[in-house]
């Protein structure tokens, strides 16, 4: 269960070609220009489990091409490493 902030689909500014990017919630570093101020707070977020997670990204596979792709941002995605750990097994 990863808990995530939001979704954005096709997007093209957070990696090679065109995106599923997945933000989570919470972040515990205190950029001064943070580009996400809305997903530091570890309250709230959407509990949601890896397979909605591969379910959307596998609905979304034919629009990625050659190189495109899932990204993980947030929020540190690194706060919930063992559950990402989990997702880019499958
Ligand atoms: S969400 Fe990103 S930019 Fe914002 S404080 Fe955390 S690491 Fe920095």
């Amino acid at each position: 269960m990863l808990n995530v902030h939001s979704f954005e689909s096709l997007g093209t500014y957070d990696g090679p070609g065109i995106r599923l990017v997945v933000f989570l919630q919470g972040c515990a570093f205190k950029c001064l220009y943070c580009a996400n101020p809305d997903t530091i707070t570890f309250k709230g977020g959407t509990p949601t489990p890896l397979e909605e997670v591969m379910r959307k990204a596998r609905n979304q596979r034919p629009f990625f091409g050659k190189i495109g792709g899932v990204t993980i941002s947030g929020g540190e995605p690194l706060w919930q490493a063992a559950e990402l750990k989990k997702l880019f097994r499958n």
